[in-house]
């Protein structure tokens, strides 16, 4: 095997020269329509009361709780979006529908099934207690309340709450633009039967899901040959549209990887190799106005795992995310896991639950091309390099991908 001129680094320092790397991107005002999973940019005050108005809970009357037990003159009604704009003087009542307005003068809501009504009058309980059945104006929200952080991710619970407020559009940080290829001779379109030393090119699927899980918007490149002219043409007119190139392949030592040089004439290639399995060969560059690149190696597990622990968490920091990296749990193995040499190891494992704890068992064969270990696989166990390894029981931390 020929050597690398590049470094072994630890997969932890890898993680953290990416990041420390990777711009925040700016802002932009989208609508409410394409906000979800945006994360705002500015923290936000409410404009106003939410509800805005003495709104009632209930359908009944309402009243001054000094009139308990008296028959009072009904004066109108207050529905919802139709308010009695009257007000409520000693010995009178307003009829009320759920969520119409409490009129002034009232100071409290007795409920229609408390009531007995007769014309124009209603004959209310005695000892009535001030300030029921509805919600007074600032209950859920004040005015002026920080109600939304920047780095909030908008889900349907913030979306609501903005549109409630009366924002139709908000602050947002840009989603990363990424121009995604595969390299490689032997690979072919999915759908076009692969000759003898062909394959299909499975990479920019998987890849292509990953990156939009992780909110990014994706520009497909295809296959590059493994030639140095067209390979650097198609990434120099993407890199134009681009904020982040993402490729698969080409990055080991074989004479036929031409990704590294390619990154190295258009920037700064700051890691080239990774004490990490699999994953070893992975690259990682920045290029002009703060743009990035991830070469990404060729095998199938290989290049996601490597998208999990560098690529995702670099996606999340430049949408304004702060939680960048997916939850880590302790999980008790279930088998004996090595990590292999001095690389930190990335083994898929399912999860099932005993009492309290979550226990892993390993999804087969953990080779980097066999894709069958992350099919299903609920985390990712991070097995530490070196020693004798660890024997069932031992409890190690795992990338939660989905808990069972
Ligand atoms: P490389 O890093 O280019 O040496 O690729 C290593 C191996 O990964 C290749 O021999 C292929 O078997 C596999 N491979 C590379 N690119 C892809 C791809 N886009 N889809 C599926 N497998 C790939
Ligand atoms: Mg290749």
């Amino acid at each position: 095997m020929r050597a690398s001129a590049y470094p072994l680094v630890a997969a932890e320092e890898a993680a953290a020269l990416v990041l420390d790397r990777t711009p925040v991107l700016p802002s932009e005002r989208v609508h409410l329509i394409d906000a979800a999973g945006r994360v705002l940019a500015a923290d936000l005050h409410a404009p106003a009361a939410l509800p805005a108005h003495p709104a009632s809970a209930v359908d009944g009357y309402a009243v001054r709780a000094a009139d308990g037990g008296k028959t009072l003159r009904v004066l109108g009604e207050s529905a919802a979006g139709r308010p009695f704009d009257g007000s409520i003087q000693p010995g009178t009542a307003a009829r009320l529908l759920t969520g119409g307005v409490v009129p002034d003068g009232a100071d409290t809501v007795v409920m229609v099934e408390e009531v007995v009504e007769a014309g124009e009058t209603v004959t209310v309980p005695a000892d009535l207690r001030p300030g029921v059945n509805f919600h007074r104006p600032g209950a859920d929200v004040k005015r002026g309340e920080l109600v939304l952080k920047a780095g909030s991710e908008l889900g349907a619970a913030e979306l609501g709450l903005a549109a409630a407020l009366g924002w139709a559009e908000l602050e947002v940080h840009r989603r990363p633009r990424i121009a995604l290829m595969s390299t490689g001779d032997e690979l072919v379109e999915v759908g076009t039967e692969p000759r003898r030393g062909q394959i299909t090119d499975s990479n920019r699927w998987a890849l292509l899901a990953a990156l939009r899980e992780a909110g990014a918007e994706v520009e497909l490149l295809g296959i590059a040959p493994d030639e140095a002219a067209p390979l650097r043409s198609l990434v120099e007119s993407a890199l134009e549209r681009a904020d982040v190139l993402v490729t698969s392949g080409g990055v080991s030592v074989g004479t036929h990887d031409l990704v590294k040089p390619l990154l190295e004439s258009l920037g700064t290639v700051h890691v080239g190799r990774v004490k990490l399995k699999p994953g070893k060969p992975f690259t990682f560059a920045t290029l002009s106005h703060g743009r990035l690149a991830f070469g990404l190696p060729g095998f199938p597990v290989s290049s996601l795992v490597t998208f999990e622990v560098f690529v995702r968490p670099a996606l999340r920091k430049m949408q304004g995310q702060t939680q960048l990296q997916r939850p880590t749990l302790p999980v008790r193995l279930a088998y004996d896991a090595q990590a292999s040499g001095d690389r930190t190891e990335y083994q898929r494992v399912t999860l099932h639950r005993e009492g309290k704890e979550l226990v892993a068992e390993a999804t087969g064969s953990q080779s980097s091309s066999r894709l069958m270990s992350l099919v299903g696989a609920h985390a990712l166990v991070r097995v530490p390099s070196g020693g004798q390894g660890f024997k069932a029981g031992t409890v190690l931390e795992a990338l939660i991908l989905s808990l069972p």
